[in-house]
């Protein structure tokens, strides 16, 4: 069985072709700029060079035209036909209250996404468009879309609603909806599987820590808290973003720079986090490089950084009562051996004890970077979205 993945941006395209029986993308590749002046796909397939292919790309239709052609290439493609392919798995970004899990792409599935423009403005259109380009060049071929919020719709009521008048969750539907599911899910079922566990037996806290951050309780395989709310703004400092702030702070800011709400909102979340923190970057690796060589804000944002993890991870060890292991993931979390060192040197009090040797050594692998015998597993899975959406994909299809 071979599986479409697409994950459509406002102004990018990343797909990937999986075959399904060895779980391995047969090729893989990006739509840069559609919409803008100089748009282009890279395309690598699995055992060949990478290909460029520069066209004039003005939406998405014309984008995944480009995709399925460049995957059916004489030259350069994977699958002689597209009639291979069996199945399209879209990622999308929200599903509001409406999804809580992976679902066939019907009329009403398209509604839902719809509805979920205002949440999700930059990404929701983009996937709908996605999908409905899909339905037009592969027609016939099911659709699954699974959704980035569906994980987080099992948590509990007193995890979502915020302390505001709940006429506001009424009318409005603002809540806590917590965003990176596919990954967060596909980490904690790896964690099972790595302990040897059924995932309703395990409490774990996944740490997705990346350009953008969360982590979540997982408890007995289900999402019951998340950092990331409304929006994916709040909960751990990020690349560039603030994460959590007293509100009041956005008033402030609008009052002493004669700025509008929306040039706070932006300030938010393209300005601040280690970005505006240290002056420096938004990317770990030219911190952890400006610390070394004595910069006192890149430390500094390192510093609220790992700080921000601990917290999240003591209130979250506190909601489960108990944690059998803590996953790191996403860029950060796969490839920083010092910020996961920093982030457990003081979580003894959880049962937690890693080997160094194990956490300097483990890049791009699963690893159990824990001391023999600790209690609580400190666990380095590398996430796989894409793979998480083509199982999700398989198994809706074979039901069909
Ligand atoms: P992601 O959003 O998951 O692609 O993660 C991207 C972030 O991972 C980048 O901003 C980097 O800061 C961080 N990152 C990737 N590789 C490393 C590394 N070797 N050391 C530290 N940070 C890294």
């Amino acid at each position: 069985m071979k599986i479409l993945v697409l994950n459509c941006g406002s102004s990018s395209l990343k797909y990937q072709l999986m075959d399904m029986m060895s779980q391995d993308a047969l090729a893989k590749g990006l739509v840069e700029r559609i919409g803008l002046p100089g748009a282009m796909l890279t395309h690598r397939p699995k055992n060949g060079e990478k290909e460029v292919i520069v066209a004039d790309l003005p939406d998405h239709t014309s984008a995944i035209k480009l995709v399925l052609q460049a995957v059916a290439d004489p030259e350069y493609g994977v699958v002689e036909s597209l009639n291979e392919i069996d199945a399209v798995g879209h990622r999308v970004l929200h599903g509001g209250e409406k999804v809580s899990g992976s679902v066939l792409v019907t009329h009403e599935v398209k509604q839902a996404i719809e509805e979920c423009f205002e949440l999700g403005p930059l990404h929701n259109p983009a996937n709908l468009a996605g999908i409905i380009a899909c339905e037009q060049m592969m027609p016939g071929t099911p659709q699954v879309a699974v959704f980035d919020t569906a994980f987080h719709q099992t948590m509990p009521p007193e995890a979502y609603i915020y302390g505001i008048p709940y006429e506001y969750y009424q009318q409005y539907k603002i809540r806590r909806y917590g965003f990176h599911g596919t990954s967060h899910k596909y980490v904690s079922q790896r964690a099972a599987v790595i302990l040897g566990k059924k995932p309703d037996k395990l409490k774990l806290i996944s740490c997705h820590l990346g350009n953008g951050s969360s982590i979540t309780a997982v408890k007995y395989g289900k999402s019951v808290e998340t950092s990331m709310g409304f929006t994916p703004l709040e909960g751990l400092m990020m690349g560039t973003r603030s994460g959590d702030i007293d509100p009041t702070i956005v008033s402030f800011i609008m009052k002493k720079d004669k700025i509008s709400g929306d040039a706070v909102n932006a300030l938010l979340n393209k300005k601040s986090g280690v970005l505006g923190l240290s002056g420096v970057s938004s990317d770990f690796r030219d911190l952890e490089k400006a610390a070394d060589e004595g910069n006192y804000r890149a430390q500094l944002a390192l510093d609220v950084f790992v700080h921000d993890v601990k917290k999240y991870i003591g209130a979250y060890a506190a909601i489960l009562d108990g944690v059998d292991g803590i996953i790191f993931t996403a860029g950060l979390g796969e490839n920083s051996p010092m910020i996961r060192s920093s982030i457990c040197n003081t979580l003894s009090y959880l049962g937690v004890s890693i080997d160094e040797e194990k956490n300097e050594a483990s890049r791009g692998a699963e690893v159990d970077i824990s001391k023999w015998g600790a209690r609580c597993k400190v666990l380095v899975i590398p996430t796989n979205e894409e793979l998480m959406i083509a199982l999700d994909t398989k198994e809706i299809i074979e039901k069909m």
